[in-house]
């Protein structure tokens, strides 16, 4: 069976969309936010969330899917400003790795051929390089 998570109201990404909390915005648009990982893998994560929330992608209503899609393309467009490597990713349930269950895909450049995945300490997101992301990924 698959892992459910919290709903809303438990949400960390709810109150990014709604302006609540603070975030590092990147992108947005009518349907979908993007926003720098406060735990980034590498310089330059980015995590592209739909505004509505739902916690996986068979969630999602008629039209949705592509609408997050071109979202999601958006902010790989802008990530190669930093790299044309990146992963694109998705964690569906907590088997998969999915801890905040709300729908996000992660985009996530490569600058080598260390594996970013394999270790297990993660630093937080500096203010100092997140202000230079947002000015470096935020332009259109
Ligand atoms: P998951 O494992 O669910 O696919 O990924 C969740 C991601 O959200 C993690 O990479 C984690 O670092 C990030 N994250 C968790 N809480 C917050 C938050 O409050 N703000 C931001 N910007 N990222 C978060
Ligand atoms: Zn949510």
């Amino acid at each position: 069976m698959a892992t459910a998570g919290p709903g809303p109201g438990d949400c960390v990404f709810c109150p990014i969309v709604a302006r609540r909390s603070p975030a590092y915005i990147v992108y947005e648009n009518d349907t979908a936010i993007a926003f720098l990982d406060i735990f980034p893998f590498t310089r330059g994560h980015v995590l592209v969330v739909p505004r509505r929330h739902v916690d996986r992608l068979t969630g999602l209503r008629d039209g949705e899917p592509g609408a997050l899609l071109a979202s999601v393309a958006e902010v790989c467009r802008r990530v190669e400003r930093l790299s044309r490597d990146y992963n694109v990713a998705l964690n569906q349930g907590a088997l998969a790795g999915q801890i905040v269950f709300h729908l996000h895909f992660h985009v996530i450049p490569r600058y080598d051929r260390q594996n970013p995945f394999a270790g297990t300490a993660r630093a937080p997101l500096a203010a100092d390089e997140a202000h230079e992301l947002v000015r470096v990924l935020g332009a259109a």
